[in-house]
C-alpha cells in the first residue's frame, strides 16, 4: 500500500517542461512538452519530428518525387491512384473545405502558386494570359476521392495539389498524435503558426496563447485541447510596382489576396483551424460569417485592411 502511494505521488507530481525547436518544411516548428525525464522528452520530441519528416517527404511541392508531385504528374491520364492514408486523409478535408467555402480554399491551385514562385523570383509579374492559363488547370471539382481504397483522380492534365494551406496544421496534428503515446499529456505543437495544444501545463490553468491583430491589438488567452492557426501576409508577400500581393491567391482571380488581412481560427482540429485560416481570408468578412454555420465548433478572428479602412470580426473576445 505504502510503495504504491509512493509510485502515485511520484509519477504525478515530477514533471518538467521541455522545449525542442526545428526548421520544416519551411517553418520554425516548436514542440513544448511535460515530460517525467529526458530519455521520455527526447525520444517523444524525436519521434515527433520523424513524423513531420515524413510527411514533407509525401506533401512538399518542392520535391519532384514526393508522392503529392507523383500524383499530381498523373494528371489527365484518367486513372484513379492509389495513395498514402496520410495524403488521403489531408485531401479529404481540403475537399470539404472546398465544398463549405464554395472554393475559397482550394487545394488544386498549384499552376497558380507555381506561376507566382517564378513571377516572383524574376520580378517579372505574369501577363493576363499566363494567369489564365494557370486557372484553367485548377478548381477543387476536378478533383476526385475514392475513400475505398484511398485513390484520387485528377481529371484535367496540368494539375498540380498544392496543400500548403493544410499541410503544417496537419502536421502538427500528426505530431501531438506522437507525442501523445509516449503517455505525455501536456504538449504544444506550433507548426509555424498553426498549433495544436493538449491538457494545459501541470498547474494551470490552460497554455498562454498570444494572437494579434496585425498591429496594434494583441489577445492571451489560456487555452487547452485545441488548435489554433493564423493566416496573414506578415513575411511572404510579393511586391510589384509598390503593390503588395499576398501569397494566399483569390481562386476567383488567379491573383495574390490585394488587401492585407490577418485572419486566425480556433478549431477542435488542426488541419480544419489551418484551413479555414486560408479560406476565411479569401472570403472575407462577410461571406465567411455565411460559412461559419458549417464550422459551429469554430472561432475567428478576422481584421481586414483596404487602404485606411479597417474592419475587424472577432469571436475570441
Ligand atoms: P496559409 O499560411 O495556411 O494561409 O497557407 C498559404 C499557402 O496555401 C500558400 O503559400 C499556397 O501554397 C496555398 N494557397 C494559396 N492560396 C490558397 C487558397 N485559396 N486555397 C488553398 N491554398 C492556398
Ligand atoms: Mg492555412
Amino acid at each position: 500500500m505504502l510503495s504504491l502511494t509512493l509510485f502515485c505521488n511520484l509519477s504525478y507530481a515530477q514533471l518538467n517542461r521541455y522545449s525542442f525547436e526545428k526548421g520544416m518544411m519551411g517553418s520554425p516548428f516548436k514542440l513544448v512538452l511535460y515530460a517525467p525525464d529526458d530519455s521520455v522528452a527526447n525520444a517523444a520530441a524525436n519521434s515527433a519530428f520523424k513524423r513531420v519528416e515524413k510527411l514533407n517527404e509525401i506533401m512538399s511541392d518542392y520535391r519532384d518525387g514526393s508522392e503529392i508531385n507523383l500524383l499530381s504528374a498523373q494528371s489527365g491520364s484518367g486513372k484513379w491512384v492509389a495513395v498514402s492514408k496520410e495524403l488521403f486523409d489531408i485531401l479529404a478535408i481540403s475537399q470539404d473545405i472546398s465544398q463549405k467555402t464554395e472554393g475559397a480554399f482550394d487545394a488544386t491551385l498549384g499552376p497558380v502558386v507555381q506561376m507566382w514562385r517564378h513571377a516572383t523570383r524574376k520580378g517579372i509579374f505574369p501577363a493576363r494570359q499566363e494567369i489564365e492559363e494557370a486557372l484553367s488547370k485548377t478548381g477543387f471539382k476536378k478533383m476526385k476521392l475514392d475513400a475505398d481504397g484511398y485513390k484520387v483522380l485528377l481529371a484535367q492534365k496540368g494539375m498540380r495539389l498544392d496543400i500548403g494551406g493544410l499541410g503544417k496544421g496537419f502536421a502538427a496534428e500528426e505530431a501531438i498524435k506522437v507525442v501523445k503515446s509516449y503517455g505525455i499529456k501536456s504538449a504544444m505543437m506550433d507548426a509555424g503558426g498553426k498549433i495544436v495544444l493538449t491538457d494545459s501545463p501541470p498547474g494551470t490553468g490552460g497554455w498562454k496563447i498570444t494572437v494579434s491583430n496585425g498591429s496594434d491589438s494583441l489577445k492571451t488567452m489560456e487555452l487547452s485541447n485545441t488548435s489554433l492557426a493564423t493566416s496573414g501576409p506578415t513575411y511572404r508577400y510579393m511586391e510589384y510596382k509598390g503593390v503588395r500581393y499576398s501569397h494566399i491567391v483569390d481562386p476567383k482571380t488567379g491573383v495574390g489576396l490585394l488587401y492585407h488581412v490577418r485572419t486566425t481560427v480556433i478549431s477542435p482540429d488542426g488541419t480544419v483551424a489551418d484551413a479555414l485560416a486560408t479560406a476565411f481570408s479569401v472570403a472575407g468578412i462577410a461571406k465567411s460569417k455565411k460559412y461559419m454555420k458549417f464550422f459551429p465548433e469554430s472561432k475567428v478572428w478576422l481584421v481586414e485592411k483596404q487602404n485606411e479602412q479597417v474592419a475587424d470580426w472577432n469571436m475570441l473576445e
